[in-house]
């Protein structure tokens, strides 16, 4: 995929916008990363705290086992080394939120490299890793309005956290958007994370500078980091922001990334300005003093367990889509809208398994299930109608056996008694009929009781067939097969005998 060259309306100069991210996953956990406090959203200020995750002296730290099943998880997925020799690290900075000092963190991270695939403008395109390393969440500071004072809430202190870096290979605010949304599906799927940005489960950092061409070549803009995004549109506002204030900037003081002038800065988005507002300069790293957390142990993995762990694994959600796309035969949609939840996605395959038209199922399934379940309020598990009853349904009509029109009096019934579609095509009396010898007496009965009708057909009168067809109807109660009937009365009443001009 060719990178995007993006033009300055006023100054014409041609760019490229070079996007890397750094994402913060929440692991769902039912305890934090190194203390046995409750791991949950929001509740009373610093109900969920102890001397560990306040830092109190003396408390000893102890890794939860989740973390690292978490993060074995991501990189068993995305494909990286697995780190098997695991430390803790202290990154040391002085924040009222952070209760010890430091952050404990990871230096030598548990994944290396690796990448997510993502489909961009119809493109798979693999976005590489850098690396995947666990760490603690830091508390929040809380602004009452109209108040001097600063109040802080540890509740958030050492929630299990994983950091997932990529290489700097993404080049439209899209793109950047697209690979966040993925790699929010990847953790839903994988159970790590619920993903949810707004409650900051999901937290994505960009870091944004320009390739700009000049008359000597292509230059670079020193780097800004942007953070404070809590949503897809944000992150793609605040890149776009990024991109037209570097370019501007650059052709006031004319700074390359490589000018010893040149300074990594940290932004944070505002979304009711759609501003990026300096935070700080960014420090090199030395500034973290980061040194061995030596109250942690090394913990070393072992090859049984990550196979455990990789018997889990499934496709992620993009590649089931591809499968439902191309083996089913769904449109893009629906297979986006299937695999928007595990649940749904499980319940369709077992549907779909064996039936006769997949793509039935898929219908079923979206218009009119989907629909019953967000009424009654319950999850697809929940479903009235199991995956192999709504195979069996849509398999009747396929058959022939019930038409369309009857399938959905079996499907109400199906969603009031929870029976199976085959009981209930016997119980209300609904089979078609399909015996020649029968339908073949009704058709003589109908000809020979409406003599006018035959006339009217050698005549080539449209209406004549399907009035005949109506009175066989009537007569079966609905129940004869409307082709076989049709192919009788063709036979019986033999060629048009005089056509109208
Ligand atoms: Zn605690």
């Amino acid at each position: 995929m060719a990178i995007p060259i993006y033009q300055d309306e006023q100054s014409q100069l041609k760019y490229q916008i070079i996007i890397g991210l750094e994402t913060h996953v929440q692991v769902l956990s039912k305890t934090k990363a190194f203390c046995a406090c409750e791991n949950s959203y929001g509740g009373i200020p610093n109900s969920r705290t102890c001397p560990i995750c306040l830092a109190l002296p003396g408390a000893m730290p102890e890794v939860n086992q989740r973390l690292f099943e978490a993060a074995a998880l991501c990189g068993l997925t995305f494909g990286s080394t697995i780190t098997m020799e695991n430390t803790f690290a202290r990154k040391s900075y002085t924040y009222p939120d952070l209760p010890k000092g430091y952050q404990i963190t990871q230096i030598n991270a548990i994944c290396k490299g690796g990448s997510i695939k993502i489909k961009h403008q119809g493109e798979v395109k693999e976005i590489a890793l850098v690396q995947l390393h666990m760490e603690e969440d830091v508390g929040k500071n809380l602004q009452i309005a109209d108040e001097q004072t600063d109040y802080y809430d540890y509740n958030r202190a050492g929630t299990p956290l994983l950091e997932i870096v990529s290489t700097p290979t993404m080049h439209s605010p899209e793109e950047a958007s697209t690979y966040l949304m993925t790699l929010r599906e990847i953790v839903r799927f994988l159970g790590i994370s619920d993903g949810e940005m707004e409650s900051g489960s999901l937290r994505c950092d960009a870091n944004v500078n320009l390739k700009i061409e000049t008359d000597k070549g292509w230059i670079a803009t020193p780097i800004s980091e942007v953070k404070n995004m809590n949503s897809f549109r944000a992150l793609r506002r605040a890149i776009e922001f990024e991109a037209s204030r570097q370019l501007a900037l650059w052709q006031t003081d004319g700074i390359t990334l490589n000018d010893p002038k040149a300074i990594k800065t940290t932004r944070r988005w505002d979304d009711a300005s759609g501003t990026t507002i300096f935070m700080r300069n960014k420090g090199v790293l030395d500034d973290y003093r980061f040194n061995q957390e030596p109250d942690i142990p090394t913990v070393l993995l072992n090859e049984a367990w990550l196979e455990q762990l990789r018997q889990k694994l499934e496709p992620t959600p993009m590649e089931y889509r591809e499968e439902l796309i191309q083996t089913f035969g769904l449109t893009e949609e629906d297979a986006y809208t299937i695999t928007s939840s595990k649940e749904l996605l499980h319940y369709y395959l077992e549907a779909a398994k064996g039936a006769i038209s997949p793509k039935k199922v898929a219908n079923r399934l979206l218009s009119e299930l989907l629909a019953v379940i967000k009424e009654k309020n319950i999850s697809i598990s929940q479903s009235p109608i199991k995956p192999n009853q709504l195979r069996e349904l849509c398999d009747l009509v396929e058959q022939a056996t019930i038409t369309g029109k009857q399938s959905k009096s079996v499907f109400t019934q199906m969603l009031a008694t929870g029976e199976d579609a085959k009981d209930l095509v016997q119980k209300l009396d609904l089979k078609q009929l399909d015996d020649p010898n029968t339908i073949a007496q009704w058709v003589q009965e109908v000809l020979a009781e409406f003599p006018k009708a035959v006339e009217d057909y050698h005549q080539g009168t449209d209406h004549a067939l399907k009035f005949m067809l109506g009175q066989l109807m009537k007569k079966s109660a609905g129940k004869a097969k409307a082709e076989t009937a049709r192919e009788l009365f063709l036979q019986a009443l033999g060629p048009i005998k005089n056509p109208r001009r």
